[in-house]
């Protein structure tokens, strides 16, 4: 995939209509209120330059999955109300998404200027890269602009559609996403170490085959990686386990082997008798869990080991917790590998979702080179499949 896209600073935008597609999917609480605002607050930057360079702003964003128009919950205003705060400027707001509100408002709009249309998907096409919703959106700019790098993996109508008929340009969060990763899959300083977690090897199996041919090490850890041991005729106890990934787990440890990829499996582990905050943490041997026992977190061997292996590293990808971190008694695996990524001084990259969400809840988001702010898309990325809306771009 060629990840060499033009950005904003190579295009002229003085006096031009730029739409920015953005990812404003924030999380809100039950009175509607936003939650965590960093979705807005990581694509000012981008919004603040084309609005320097000279152009007016239309902003658009999907906000959750509404299934049949408008819905209340799924609307922007409070993306909208949020905006102005941080902008320190008034934001219009389009009702009609890219109907007639939405063309006038377009159409009046001057140079530092900003309108926000409201959620994409309360268009039915949008989710189907519908052409002609893609011209609608087109007709009310000059440019696009695309600065969302967690929908980037989806071919939808704002993110792919609207590149035919306008010139397409990333954004500085989508450019610095792809600089990042782009590096550590193409000129990774090495050793590149991969760490895989979450629950299930079926999910992963993309990225683990394409890392395999990259990667020096491989750590396992997480739910995925009892279906690993039970693969190899350990006793799991009740832990996770998807016997049909045995023959995929064993394979992968065989063509390793022959690559010289270095994997690293769990020595030993954290276990409850039940899936609860209040389980009563046990460890055992990597292999040795007994019946109605299960695996909620790597032990604290593991933990070490692993930890030695991202100090030693040139490039860390991390993406899924080592255990489940949302209990405090089964996370310190999980902040053990967080830890060592922040202290390295490896180039260390959080793939978004749970891990993203991890060092967030440690402290030590900040500590990291990169994390990215789109879960399912770096997944994709890092499986080295192309991602189509940054295919859509222009190439640099
Ligand atoms: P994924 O979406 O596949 O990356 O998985 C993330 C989820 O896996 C998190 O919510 C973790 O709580 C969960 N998880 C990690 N380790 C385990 C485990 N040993 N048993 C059950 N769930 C786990």
């Amino acid at each position: 995939m060629n990840y060499k896209k033009k950005t904003i600073l190579d295009a002229d935008l003085k006096g031009k209509r730029v739409l920015m597609r953005c990812d404003f999917n924030v999380p809100t609480g039950d009175d509607g209120a936003i939650t965590d605002d960093s979705r807005i607050r990581k694509t000012l930057p981008t919004i603040q330059a084309v609005l320097e360079a000279g152009a007016a702003v239309i902003l658009c964003s999907h906000k959750g999955r509404p299934k049949n128009g408008f819905e209340e919950k799924f609307s922007l205003k409070v993306v909208r109300d949020r905006l102005q705060e941080l902008l320190g400027i008034p934001v219009e707001l389009a009702a009609d998404v890219v109907g007639p509100e939405a063309r006038e408002k377009a159409k009046a709009l001057k140079p530092g200027q900003v309108l926000l249309l409201e959620n994409v998907r309360f268009m039915t096409g949008e989710t189907k890269n519908n052409m002609e919703l893609a011209k609608q959106y087109a007709d009310l700019a000059e440019v696009f602009v695309n600065d969302a790098f967690g929908s980037c993996h989806r071919a939808h109508s704002s993110t792919v559609g609207v590149a035919e008929f306008l010139p397409a340009y990333s954004g500085l969060l989508v450019k610095k996403e792809l600089d990042v990763m782009g590096k550590a899959l193409s000129d990774p300083a090495r050793p590149l170490v991969l760490i895989m977690g979450g629950s299930k090897v079926s999910d992963k199996i993309g990225v683990i085959d394409h890392m395999l041919t990259l990667a020096d090490d491989i750590i396992i850890g997480g739910g995925m990686s009892y279906t690993f041991t039970a693969a190899r005729g350990g006793k799991i106890g009740t832990s996770l386990c998807e016997k049909e990934s045995f023959d995929y787990c064993l394979e992968l440890l065989k063509k390793a082997e022959e690559k010289g990829v270095r994997i690293h499996l769990p020595v030993d582990a954290v276990c409850g008798d039940h899936f609860a905050a209040d389980a009563a943490p046990q460890v055992f041997a990597d292999g040795e869990i007994p019946d109605g026992m299960m695996g909620l977190d790597i032990g604290p061997k593991t933990a070490e080991a692993y930890a030695q292996v991202v100090k030693n590293a040139g490039t860390v990808i991390w993406n899924g917790p080592m255990g489940v971190f949302e209990f405090p008694a089964f996370a310190a695996g999980t902040e053990a590998v967080a830890k060592a990524m922040a202290e390295s001084s490896a180039v260390t990259i959080i793939g978004g979702g749970d891990s993203a969400a991890a060092v967030e809840q440690f402290g030590l988001a900040e500590k990291m080179t990169h994390v990215s702010t789109g879960g399912g898309a770096s997944l994709e990325f890092f499986a080295g499949e192309e991602l189509p809306g940054v295919a859509a771009l222009l190439d640099a």
